[in-house]
């Protein structure tokens, strides 16, 4: 742990790891309440990250890490708009490789399912923070759902449904053709 280079920049974590510091034989790496800058992404973190990973280098341009992580994060209920905390726990592997642009080369577009988690960079250093928040848009459910019975909010008075009963649902109950379409979606 003592050639890690950890700076702590208004809270935010930094946690940038040169290949040139990795061994072969895995090192361990355990990164406790890592916070970033969610401003620009589409959740919120609860707390910080919990990031247990092993680093160990396969050559010169490649390094795999093996690890677990475990955060809470909040999101916006895509039907009632509220927020709501969801727990991540899960294993993490990744490949970390270097290319000249950074990208797939030329002509090795096919990838196969042990390439998903390949991160290419194009400098030799792992930022262990980025990879943390990588993980946890692979680990965010694809719908944003507070409560698998969310009623979501009203379309005609914009009520949370959840909290309120509000006349305009019986309304459209009544109507056959808004019950063929709620079937439909
Ligand atoms: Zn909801
Ligand atoms: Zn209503």
């Amino acid at each position: 742990m003592s050639n890690l280079k950890k700076a702590d920049w208004s809270g935010l974590s930094v946690m940038k790891i040169p290949f040139a510091e990795i061994s072969v034989i895995s090192q361990r790496y355990t990164l406790g309440d890592v916070i970033f800058d969610t401003s620009k992404e589409s959740f919120d973190l609860d707390g910080g990250i919990q990031f247990d990973c092993s680093l160990s280098r396969k050559s010169d341009v490649r390094v795999q890490l093996q690890g677990r992580m475990q955060a809470r994060v909040r999101l916006v209920c895509d039907r009632c708009l509220q927020d709501f905390s969801v727990d991540l726990d899960t294993s993490v592997w990744m490949i970390f490789e270097v290319t000249e642009t950074g990208k797939w080369p030329d002509g090795e577009i096919d990838l196969k399912p042990e390439d998903l988690d390949v991160v290419m960079l194009t400098e030799p250093v792992i930022d262990l923070v980025e990879a943390a928040r990588q993980q946890v848009y692979m680990e965010l459910p694809m719908q944003h759902i507070c409560h698998k019975s969310c009623k979501g909010l009203c379309p005609q008075c914009g009520v949370n449904r959840n909290h309120t009963a509000c006349s305009c649902e019986e309304i459209a109950s009544d109507n056959p053709f808004a019950v063929l379409a709620a079937l439909k979606r």
